[in-house]
């Protein structure tokens, strides 16, 4: 048989979809993949329902609903103070996921290279891959995922294309404040690079942090894609609705790609979505403070327990550092010692090395995901307290 793909071996499957996988085998609690475990909220299940009743059942407008770009431009610009044109800088895609990808192979050409933040949500890694970017990995550093501004700036080179950024962050809860990005719009500014910024956490944040999206920072309005999502604002992760707002002349681009990519993003949920981004403020503060007590509970019970989290400033994980339990524990390698925590427990969690590069990266962290019922994070307490 002829080979498969050289680009398809050089990345593995999805970990943290793994390791539902392994959660789901053993009847685990599910704290790896970040997805609730409670309702959606009703008024958007109903919206979707009556979508589906008054027939937005077929195909929709490719880019996305009119009413749905409308309600995003508006709410894009109310909140991250962004201004855009439905009709020209708006692309609905399935989720961000497809949003990310599709960015990137509409503006990345060989040899092209990207930064990312290391530790970075998985998908970034094959993402560039299939899009063809050479990645360069800036690290964040602990405990408060700071990163250093020197390295950032020797990341950079004629051949940078973009620096991917997901602010709130995906696996750390590092929100990144104003002098980071001032810094980082310098940096793509002097060496004409483009900024994807995935955002889908923004409503997801603590200790008073404030988000800033960086297409609203001086100079960054023309070359930031700004994506986003319903999934954990709206706690409906499998509708698949997320966009990418950007200017017109790189939304045309993003917008081939998705046509030809997925046709769309299922038509019902755009109309339930578009209600969604009119709820009034308060459903957002009701959403903060929500998980806010989860991120407590589920640190107090991570403490006692022997590990030593990273407070998290935004999203739904923690990263914990687990050398203790590691050690005590005997295991060879983080996913080791998850798949020694989920036989002990029926805890399941998402080792580290899944959000570092390389193949045999070894790291003593893992990452939970608290956006769940009290009643789930309450029986994880009980089960780790006899872990130390
Ligand atoms: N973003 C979520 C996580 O990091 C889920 C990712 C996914 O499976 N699409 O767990």
């Amino acid at each position: 048989m002829k080979h498969l793909s050289f680009i398809t071996e050089t990345f593995t499957e999805s970990v943290i979809r793994e390791m539902t996988r392994v959660s789901d085998a053993m009847n685990g609690i599910n704290l790896s993949q970040g997805f609730p475990d409670f309702e959606s909220p009703a008024e958007i299940k109903q919206a979707a329902i009556r979508a589906i009743n008054q027939n937005w059942n077929q195909y929709p407008v490719t880019f996305g609903e009119p009413e749905l770009r409308e309600a995003i431009s508006r709410k894009a610009l109310a909140y991250n103070h962004i201004k855009s044109n439905p009709d020209t800088d708006i692309t609905v895609t399935c989720g961000a996921t497809e949003a990310m990808i599709a960015t990137l192979t509409a503006i990345i050409n060989p040899g092209d290279e990207i930064i990312i933040f290391e530790p970075f949500y998985e998908n970034y890694g094959p993402d560039g891959i299939l899009s063809g970017a050479k990645p360069k990995y800036v690290k964040l550093y602990t405990p408060d995922w700071h990163f250093d501004f020197d390295e950032l700036a020797a990341a950079f080179n004629s051949k940078t294309k973009a620096i991917i950024i997901n602010t709130p962050n995906n696996p750390t809860g590092k929100v990144f404040t104003r002098a980071e990005f001032q810094f980082i719009a310098s940096l793509c500014q002097q060496w004409d690079c483009y900024a994807i910024t995935d955002e889908i956490y923004e409503h997801i944040i603590y200790d008073g942090c404030q988000h800033i999206s960086l297409a609203s920072v001086p100079g960054m309005e023309n070359r930031t894609i700004t994506i986003n999502s319903i999934s954990k604002t709206y706690s409906v992760t499998g509708w698949r609705v997320g966009w990418a707002i950007a200017s017109a002349d790189i939304t045309s681009r993003i917008r081939k790609v998705h046509d030809f990519l997925t046709v769309g993003a299922p038509t019902p949920f755009q109309h339930a979505a578009a209600e969604a981004l009119a709820f009034p403020i308060e459903y957002y503060t009701q959403l903060q403070h929500k998980y806010d007590t989860s991120r407590t509970h589920l640190t107090e019970t991570l403490v006692k327990a022997g590990f030593k989290p990273f407070n998290p400033k935004g999203a739904y994980y923690i990263i914990t550092d687990v050398s203790e339990l590691f050690d005590a524990m005997k295991a060879e390698s983080d996913m080791d010692f998850s798949k020694k925590l989920i036989a002990r427990t029926h805890v399941a969690t998402v080792p580290g090395s899944s959000f570092y590069n390389g193949n045999n990266v070894i790291t003593k962290q893992v990452r939970f995901a608290f956006c769940k019922k009290p009643e789930t994070l309450e029986a994880v307490r009980q089960l780790f307290s006899t872990l130390l």
